[in-house]
């Protein structure tokens, strides 16, 4: 398998959707997502330029942590958090994309003022309220934002989903263009303790769809380090 293909063909097909949108080619943050990736396949595609990396379990992402160089690498929390594995990721993690709940909000608020940062967070949303996924149902986004107000150690930075698996991706735009609206909301109020700046949305399956709809964030897993 060669990951530098692979990422290669991934930036094309990025470039030729941001210019199908009509955007500019630099209006994009690509996340590797190493969940099915080897520590020498993560170096290689950080070799190859890849700066953003994602991992979805605390387990697996300090394994990962701990085996590679990570000097040039900006690490993204992607997964489900429980409270209790906050204190091992707050110092590692340049984004957490998954805060759903104000006791998650709170203890990541606690070990950021312990740690002296203000941690860059992503409010995940449910959007099509499946039972199997994570994240808040799209009602209640903008009043959970509002309570997190005296948490001074956690800044929203934005939105997360992950969109239903659909056979054919145009089926999730509906999905896309909600979050791109509530995004647009959630930018508008202009909340002291918020800069909203990233709509986290995008796989490999739905990423061309993603950006035709707004996102500014995508998650590549099997894109990347998988071989075709
Ligand atoms: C696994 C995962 C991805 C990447 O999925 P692919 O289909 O492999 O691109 C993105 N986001 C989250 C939250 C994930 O768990």
């Amino acid at each position: 398998m060669d990951i530098a293909d692979n990422l290669n063909e991934i930036n094309i097909r990025i470039k030729n959707a941001l210019n199908a949108a009509g955007r500019s080619e630099d209006d994009i943050v690509l996340i590797g997502v190493t969940k099915y990736a080897k520590a020498a396949e993560i170096e290689a595609a950080v070799n190859a330029g890849l700066i953003h990396l994602g991992e979805n379990r605390v387990q697996d992402f300090l394994k990962k942590y701990e085996a590679i160089d990570n000097s040039r690498i900006k690490w993204h929390f992607i997964g489900k958090l429980q409270r209790n594995k906050v204190k091992y990721i707050i110092n590692k993690v340049s984004l957490i994309h998954s805060l759903d709940n104000l006791p998650l909000a709170r203890e990541i608020n606690r070990h950021a003022l312990a740690s002296n940062i203000i941690m860059p967070v992503l409010v995940q949303v449910n959007i099509a309220n499946e039972v199997t996924k994570s994240g808040l149902p799209i009602e209640e986004v903008l009043p959970f934002i509002e309570t997190l107000y005296s948490l001074k150690n956690i800044q929203v930075k934005g939105l997360m989903t992950i969109a239903p698996l659909v056979d054919d991706p145009e089926d999730a735009k509906p999905c896309f263009r909600a979050m791109k609206q509530l995004f647009n909301e959630l930018k508008s109020y202009n909340y002291p303790h918020t800069d909203i700046k990233y709509l986290s949305m995008g796989m490999t399956n739905d990423f061309e769809v993603a950006i035709s709809e707004g996102s500014n964030m995508i998650r590549i897993g099997r894109g990347i380090f998988t071989s075709k």
